[in-house]
């Protein structure tokens, strides 16, 4: 599976790397920064906590 981070939409809320530090950090403005995007296991448990947590629709998961 594929993590999709939309860096459009991401306004900086932290949810992500707060709660999925090994998938997601922050630059200086806060926004995400996508670390690694092909999960599954863990990672991709770790995925979908971030998806459900991001306010703004930000983080997808995909097939692939
Ligand atoms: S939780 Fe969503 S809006 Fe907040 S930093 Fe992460 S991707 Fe951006």
């Amino acid at each position: 599976m594929k993590v999709i981070l939309n860096v459009d939409t991401c306004t900086g809320h932290g949810r992500c790397y707060t709660l999925a530090p090994a998938l997601f950090d922050c630059d200086e403005q806060g926004h995400s920064v996508l670390l690694v995007d092909d999960v599954d296991g863990d990672l991709l448990a770790q995925a979908r906590v971030a998806v459900t947590n991001c306010p703004e629709g930000a983080i997808s998961i995909v097939e692939g």
